[in-house]
């Protein structure tokens, strides 16, 4: 298996594409082929659990790596690590409806499926590739990603990790999580900003040649975390071939007939992923790509002008709010079947004007596969409400936002194909949010006030992961202007 540059040809093999994270030129490191998976191979997935299936989709892709290699990498991720061993099951809902629960890790949201495994595949491409380099990881987050992040990475030998979120967009919980990691080799700053600006601040800090050499001198290397690192990719393809396999053995599905996902979506990383699946032969019909407030994606699906100039909402869904979806120039790699240079002209336009607009044929490949919808804060506690009162089924916010956009999609089209709902992180990581949209009594309380409240209501249990964090120290209190991000990081690697 060989990779790519999304705006400009290249040939490495993964080791290469993990531990650089992003191509020299700009670019997204994507495969040159999809490996597809032979009826004979799917049988034998059903009869597997979920390592075994991670197992035998890493190996396709990452043909760099020794069996023994990624059998070690995915049993470190996965084992002990996630309620019941089983990291992502379906929940029924009614009838043909799923959702796909992704929250069972340590740090209750969906990121726990490939950061658990990241540093794994990270530090052994590292040896492979980075000989004895310290590998740098620098993240921006929404809130998710920097908590999964530290948690996969905090004392892992030969790593760094600098985690950047937005002071005012992340909730009181997600930032508990960050401030509250322990580990010798973790450090977090908060940003006057939003994440866009963390996300573009560290963007720019990897294309920075001077950087570059600082780090080399003292013998690291940058690398990513975020979800541009194909690394992240490749173990969230995993989880839907699994609930493909799944919906064969419960009987909804027979094999080839297909299915729709509905995927709550921000940096367009999760839902890449299951287009990936379906390039590999996994019967997805249909994406439904749900988006909140910052409707970016949604307007980008109906009329094939992406245009980040708008304005930037701060929601109840806030792991979703972005306008500058990075995962989608994947996507456009293949809409635009490997034309490097088209992309690099898209993402050139949107660097210089914050706008493009997709050719018609690729618009049309886009909407034949993409359903893009969106919803306001309001229509999202409705749906929490409704789907905890008719179908005893409690979700966080952006999983709300998902399952709005699925009905609105079901109302417009009439597809009543089975269809997998992915719920992205534990309600009680939103649980104010969750708990005012259901409980008519609730008043603004303490964040833990607020979780023991929500637990009562619903006679649900708080994760332990999130009820722990009360008795744990603030260790991590730094804010910096988004334009000292780089000072930040000199500062905390003592350079
Ligand atoms: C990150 C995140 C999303 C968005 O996922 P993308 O891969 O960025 O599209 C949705 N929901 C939750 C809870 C998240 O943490």
């Amino acid at each position: 298996m060989r990779f790519t540059s999304t705006r400009a040809q290249a040939d490495i093999e993964s080791a290469h594409a993990i531990t650089q994270g992003i191509s020299a030129d700009g670019g997204l490191f994507v495969p040159k082929a999809f490996p597809v998976l032979t009826d004979d191979l799917i049988d034998r997935l059903c009869d597997m659990d979920y390592q075994g299936r991670a197992f035998e989709i890493l190996r396709l892709y990452l043909t760099d790596f020794t069996d023994q290699e990624i059998r070690d990498s995915v049993a470190a991720a996965y084992t002990g690590k996630f309620e019941n061993e089983q990291p992502a099951p379906l929940h029924p809902l009614r009838d043909g409806v799923f959702m796909l629960e992704l929250w069972h890790g340590p740090t209750c949201a969906f990121k726990d499926m490939a950061l658990q495994l990241l540093p794994q595949l990270l530090t052994r491409s590292a040896k492979k590739v980075a000989d004895g380099k310290t590998m740098v990881i620098l993240v921006a987050t929404s809130g998710d990603t920097g908590k999964a992040a530290l948690d996969g990475f905090a004392d892992v030998p030969d790593t760094d990790i600098i985690v950047f979120y937005p002071q005012d967009g992340v909730s009181p919980m997600q930032k508990l999580q960050m401030t509250t990691q322990a580990g010798n080799n973790v450090a977090v700053c908060a940003i006057k900003g939003n994440f866009d600006d963390a996300q573009t601040g560290v963007k720019r800090i990897f294309a920075d040649p001077a950087m570059h050499k600082l780090l080399d001198e003292h013998n690291m290397e940058f690398s990513s975390a975020n979800s541009i690192n194909f690394g992240r990719l490749v173990p969230q393809i995993v989880y839907y071939v699994s609930a493909y396999c799944d919906l064969l053995k419960n009987g909804t599905l027979q094999k080839g007939e297909g299915f729709n996902i509905v995927v709550p979506t921000g940096n367009f990383g999760n839902i890449l992923a299951g287009f990936y699946a379906k390039q590999m032969g996994i019967p997805i019909r249909r994406f439904v790509c749900a988006s909140n407030q910052n409707n970016v994606l949604t307007d980008f699906i109906q009329t094939g002008v992406y245009n980040r100039k708008r304005a930037f909402y701060t929601t109840t869904s806030p792991s979703m709010d972005i306008l500058i979806s990075s995962n989608l120039e994947r996507l456009l790699y293949h809409l635009y079947d490997g034309d490097t240079s088209a992309v690099s002209a898209l993402m050139q336009q949107l660097a210089e004007t914050g706008r493009y607009e997709i050719s018609d044929s690729a618009r049309q490949r886009l909407q034949k596969l993409f359903f893009g919808g969106f919803c306001n804060d309001d229509q999202t506690a409705a749906t929490i409400r409704k789907l905890f009162n008719n179908d005893g089924y409690l979700c966080d916010t952006h999983t709300a936002v998902a399952a709005k956009v699925f009905e609105d999609y079901r109302a417009q089209t009439g597809d009543m194909t089975p269809a997998v709902i992915v719920s992205t992180a534990s309600p009680y990581k939103f649980a104010k949010s969750v708990l005012m949209a259901i409980d008519d009594d609730a008043k603004p309380q303490t964040e833990f006030e607020m979780t023991d409240r929500l637990a009562a209501v619903t006679k649900t249990t708080v994760p332990a992961a999130l009820s722990d964090l009360k008795s744990r120290p603030v260790l991590h209190t730094a804010c910096c202007d988004k334009t000292q991000m780089a000072a930040f990081i000199q500062q905390s690697l003592g350079l």
